[in-house]
């Protein structure tokens, strides 16, 4: 059977990177950069002080106990254009421009105020002392981003220091969700005797949510050809199409059949995975062509499965498509084992697990039974422990790979 890597490298050979589209910076959070940042300014653009204090001659105060002039008082976003001569200070706040001739600045509490005319200084300082260099954080010209960086808090701030309004991001892919089974009802109904509510599209639209793409909940189908297929339709107009449910070998699982007979290429069905392993993948060209591939992933029904497969095997495929650079990979951990694996099977396991830093050692449980219908396992979970499919025996302490949720 096909192998998680192997599946994983056919899905991202499938898929393209979108377009680029121009936003304003307040709608930038979480998108991944479409273009270079090149600074075209310093940063700070002007010498300034660190601290609120006085601003002086680092060797007029060589000798300690010192007492200085006060000839001025220079505040962030004023400028004061005496210079500071020999035995003279002015007073200044952080942010404040260093005014000429001052060559460092003592911090306020090292300092006593005689009469407000004087201040005495208790310790010497080295010049430079406490001045915040033009330039220090950001060089004019210096690379700041490259093309492929997820846009946080942080960079925002970076960007709008830069004065940029606004930045050239990928477009973010619209992905239908669809839930399959004569089973399933909405949430807000009360599922009669054999019936269960839709748990997969709320999981899978909030999963895409996370990874920052657009999703568009197209709801249920049944069981039943000509439902999927009106629905898949519309799923086939997107940029991806998931589907929940209907993709194993059981008399009602049309998925694959309708997917096919809408010119839907199977690239792969089943991987050597627990959960998940009725995954399917295909792709769709539209004819005429339009646009690049899209990606259809039918996932399997178990919701534990839906989320396990969304997250290994979705998730790197958006990511691609949104242009994420593949270097700013998720931190992969180890942890020790906190009880014995046996595996029997061969495959791939992505078990759920509770991470824990116990006197700062990482250690790892799973969540108790692994069966794919329990979401509470996964609700439990703070990660995913990763028994490769080489492996049959975990021991108690033993190193393993988990990966964040
Ligand atoms: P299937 O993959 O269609 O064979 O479904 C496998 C199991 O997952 C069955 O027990 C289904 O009832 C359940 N299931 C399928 N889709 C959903 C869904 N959207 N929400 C909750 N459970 C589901
Ligand atoms: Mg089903």
């Amino acid at each position: 059977m096909l192998s998680a890597h192997r599946a994983l490298e056919s899905i991202l050979s499938s898929v393209t990177v979108g377009e680029a589209e121009v936003v304003h910076l307040q709608h930038a959070h979480g998108r991944i950069l479409a273009e270079e940042i090149i600074a075209g300014e310093d940063i700070p653009p002007f010498d300034n002080s660190g601290m609120d204090g006085f601003a002086l001659r680092a060797e007029d105060i060589a000798q300690a106990p010192t007492l200085l002039r006060l000839v001025g008082e220079v505040s962030a976003g004023n400028v004061l254009s005496r210079r500071v001569g020999q035995g003279e200070a002015v007073g200044i706040t952080t942010g404040g421009q260093i005014p000429p001739g001052a060559d460092a600045i003592i911090q306020i509490e090292w300092t006593e105020s005689v009469d407000g005319t004087s201040v005495r200084v208790m310790r010497s300082i080295p010049p430079g002392h406490n001045i915040r260099r033009a330039g220090e954080d950001i060089h004019r010209g210096e690379k700041i981003f490259e093309k492929g960086r997820r846009l946080r808090a942080a960079e925002l701030g970076v960007l709008a220091s830069l004065g940029r309004t606004q930045v050239q991001v990928y477009r973010v892919p619209h992905v239908a969700v669809l839930a399959t089974g004569n089973e399933l009802v909405e949430i807000d109904q009360a599922p009669q005797q054999v019936k269960i509510r839709n748990s997969n599209s709320s999981t899978l639209l909030a999963l895409l949510q996370e990874t920052n793409s657009l999703p568009v909940d197209l709801g249920i189908a049944g069981d039943d050809r000509t439902k999927l297929r009106e629905k898949i339709i519309k799923g086939l107009e997107l940029d991806a199409l998931i589907t929940a449910g209907g993709v194993s070998v059981g008399s009602y699982d049309f998925v694959q059949e309708v997917l096919r007979d809408l010119g839907v290429e199977i690239r792969f069905w089943k991987v050597n995975i627990k959960p998940g392993m009725p995954l399917l993948f295909g792709v769709y060209k539209e004819k005429p062509p339009k646009g690049p591939v899209k990606p259809v992933f039918g996932l399997p029904g178990n919701p534990v499965s839906a989320f396990v497969t969304f997250t290994k095997f979705v998730r790197p495929a958006l990511r691609k498509m949104m242009g994420e650079n593949s270097s700013e990979k998720e931190l992969s951990l180890e942890a020790r084992l906190e009880h014995e694996i046996k595996t029997t099977d061969g495959k791939r396991h992505f078990m759920r697990g509770v991470l824990e830093s116990r006197g700062g050692v990482l250690t790892v449980r799973t969540t108790g039974s692994q069966a794919s219908n329990l979401l509470t396992s996964l609700a439990k979970a703070n990660c995913l422990v990763i028994v490769p499919e080489t492996v049959s025996l975990l021991r108690k302490g033993d190193l393993v790979k988990v990966e964040l949720l």
